[in-house]
């Protein structure tokens, strides 16, 4: 779905523009502070660790036992451009329960192409839901997504990608609700395994669900993101022993 030029309008009108000063980091995608150096960078547990994300899914990768049980509520658009991904912060309240535990959805970003990959081939782009327990444990949904129609086709992938910020430390508010449910395939079967978060300081003890059943976003979508970050994806690690 479009949105009609001056609907788009209008809800830029709502969004009020901040810019964060002092948001830069070492380290990146490329060059010097590459994947490759985050460990010498200071980040020794990306260099270090044993249980390390994204992953290739193979075969062998275990299915999740569980059912996730998604309740997301609505969140008005707080949006920021931290210099490494475009980070949608989510109003508390919000949450999914596995094993009987409950986590609550924190953010939500991207990454261009996919950090997992299936069977060593990655997706145009990958979502990752992060979600945090009361305990302080991280769980992260990740989400293929792959050019199509919009299968999910609804006002809230419009206003998220209608609302990317261009440039790093730039901060966007607005009243405009989004839900982040509205990603959600019908089949929401995922891999599961253990990891890290995929960025410095690559901290280990984080539960992955990677949702098998690819969501599609149009064309038009992904060149949006990808005109902010051509590349900013972790290449795949080894999966060891976990
Ligand atoms: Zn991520």
């Amino acid at each position: 779905m479009k949105i009609p030029v001056f609907a788009f309008a209008c809800l830029m009108s709502l969004i009020s523009v901040s810019v964060q000063a002092g948001t830069a980091a070492h380290w990146g995608y490329e060059g010097t502070g590459g994947p490759d150096h985050w460990g010498s960078l200071g980040y020794s547990t990306c260099a270090e660790g044993n249980v390390q994300s994204p992953i290739d899914i193979t075969e062998e990768t275990p299915t999740n036992q569980h059912t996730l049980s998604f309740r997301y509520s609505d969140t008005p658009i707080n949006v920021i451009n931290n210099g490494h991904t475009v980070q949608f912060n989510y109003q508390s309240g919000s949450t999914i329960t596995v094993d009987g535990k409950s986590y609550d959805l924190l953010q939500f970003h991207f990454h261009t192409p996919s950090e997992d990959t299936v069977n060593g081939k990655p997706f145009p782009m990958q979502l990752h839901l992060v979600h945090k327990s009361a305990d302080g444990e991280l769980a992260v949904v990740g989400l293929f997504l792959q050019a199509g129609h919009d299968s999910n086709g609804n006002e809230t992938l419009d206003k998220i990608f209608g609302a990317l910020p261009g440039n790093a430390g730039l901060n966007l508010t607005s009243s405009a609700q989004i839900n982040a449910r509205d990603f959600l395939p019908s089949d929401q079967t995922a891999w599961h395994f253990m990891g890290s978060l995929t960025t410095p300081p690559c901290s280990e003890g984080v539960r992955w669900y990677v949702v098998k059943q690819p969501i599609e976003i149009s064309a038009n979508k992904l060149a949006r993101f990808q005109a902010i970050f051509k590349h900013n994806a972790r290449p795949t690690q080894p999966w060891n022993a976990r």
